[in-house]
């Protein structure tokens, strides 16, 4: 296998490139990754939508290559050694991502397509036994709609109540709101952990305290926080985490169900097939034990691989210094878009990670998205995939740049030159 490093060695002892505040060797690490090198209209890209989706070093994709080139065999069924191979990487992979979590064991961790996948798995196999006619599930304004619509769905069919606790204009939860909602009819919290439209940074251990004063079970929607800040799902203390490989640099269509193991044991399995079960005869099939209950058909293996591998990049790089170092660009990136006349963020919380949203007077944010792709500027522009949060502020749109541990301070100065432009055009 490649080397599943970053290319610097270790970055924390690079002293080229540094500041006193910005401990990584950012330069060094942008080498890892490819794309990053690339032209977009003439222009070296400004990768700034990575809340969308992340770029991938080349440690994960060599993982890739290196795994369809050297190992590719199905998992969990051979004796043959590319099989054996296989599958010790495959659960080795899940064993990285247990540890980088804080998971007790391997067997807490759940292979899914992605943070949806994961979030309706909780929802079908988990929602459908407990809940009945009247129970509550509490959610909030600022979900994504993959944290709102399988809880709808699972209210639709149980005749569940869906409460939704409110956001300041700040993008906020005041907790008195939340602990308001909550009571001895709510079964289950899905919360996110970091909003992919505001960037806050939600209070979830306090959260999920209160929640479980209620004895309901919490489910964080970690797919924003995970390739920002260090998540330790016991020191939370959350009865479910889930979140996706390829915001975190791994591949897509592949993420985790993190799930505390008496509560996995206790689920029905989320579909039927191959690989999720011990025996199965037409008088009785028993299921496999956890977490290969929850795993019918053959997986995302390559993809299980990567994930690891890009659990590996970031422990390489190490959570302290990839989170002083964008919370110092996430500062700069405020206070230079709010150099740009008539620029109005939105989300504003006192704790934020990664996104940077914000609307222009008078310009559409597809129009500014559009405009500042020509400077070689990727941001994301729309709803973002919480219509309830553009509604919240009135809006229908925002234009937003997220960031992650690769990109620069000059990069940010090409977005607020580039929206100076846009302003210039529309004037
Ligand atoms: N939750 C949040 C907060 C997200 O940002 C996203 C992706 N934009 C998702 C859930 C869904 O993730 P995926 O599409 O990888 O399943």
């Amino acid at each position: 296998m490649s080397g599943n490093s970053p290319a610097t060695a270790n970055p924390l002892e690079s002293d080229a490139k540094t500041t006193a505040s910005n401990a990584l060797d950012v330069d060094a690490l942008r080498a890892d990754f490819p794309i990053l090198s690339r032209e977009i209209h003439g222009k070296t890209l400004a990768y700034l939508d990575n809340a969308a989706t992340s770029q991938k070093p080349s440690a994960v994709l060599d993982t890739l290559r290196d795994y369809y080139e050297l190992t590719n065999a199905n998992v969990h069924r051979g004796v043959h050694l590319l099989s054996v191979e296989a599958t010790d990487e495959y659960e080795a992979a899940r064993k990285k991502i247990a540890a980088f979590i804080g998971a007790r064991g391997a067997d807490e961790i759940i292979f899914t397509r992605g943070t949806t996948e994961a979030i309706n798995l909780v929802a079908s196999c988990y929602g459908r036994k407990h809940l009945t006619s009247g129970d509550e599930i509490v959610i909030t304004t600022m979900e994504h709609h993959s944290n709102i619509v399988p809880w709808q769905m699972l209210s639709e069919e149980t005749g569940a109540i869906l409460r939704v606790a409110p956001i300041n204009e700040a993008g906020e939860i005041p907790l008195e709101d939340y602990n308001a909602l909550l009571g001895p009819r709510t079964k289950i919290v899905a919360l996110a952990h970091v909003s992919n439209a505001l960037g806050t940074i939600n209070p979830v251990r306090e959260m999920i305290a209160l929640a479980h004063e209620h004895d309901a079970i919490v489910l964080l929607d970690g797919a924003q926080a995970v390739p920002h800040i260090k998540v330790d799902v016991q020191e939370l203390g959350c009865d479910f985490y889930a979140f996706s490989a390829h915001k975190m640099f791994g591949p897509t269509g592949i993420g985790a169900l993190y799930g505390k193991l008496s509560l996995l044991e206790d689920m029905p399995p989320y579909q039927g097939g191959g690989d999720m079960i011990e025996s199965v005869s037409f008088e009785k099939t028993i299921y496999a034990q956890v977490p290969h209950k929850f795993e019918a058909g053959t997986p995302n293996i390559a993809g299980a691989i990567g994930m690891g591998a890009a659990v590996d990049y970031m422990n390489g790089i190490g959570h302290s210094a990839l989170e002083a170092y964008e919370t110092e660009l996430l500062q700069y990136g405020t206070e230079r878009l709010l150099t740009v006349p008539g620029l109005r963020l939105i989300g504003t919380a006192a704790q934020k990670a990664g996104v940077l949203s914000f609307v222009l007077d008078k310009v559409h944010p597809h129009d500014i998205g559009t405009i500042v792709d020509q400077d070689g500027i990727a941001i994301r522009t729309g709803h973002h995939c919480a219509q309830p949060v553009m509604d919240r502020y009135g809006l229908a749109a925002t234009a937003r740049a997220s960031i992650a541990f690769y990109n620069t301070r000059e990069e940010i100065d090409r977005l607020v030159e580039s929206l100076n432009g846009v302003l210039e055009m529309f004037s």
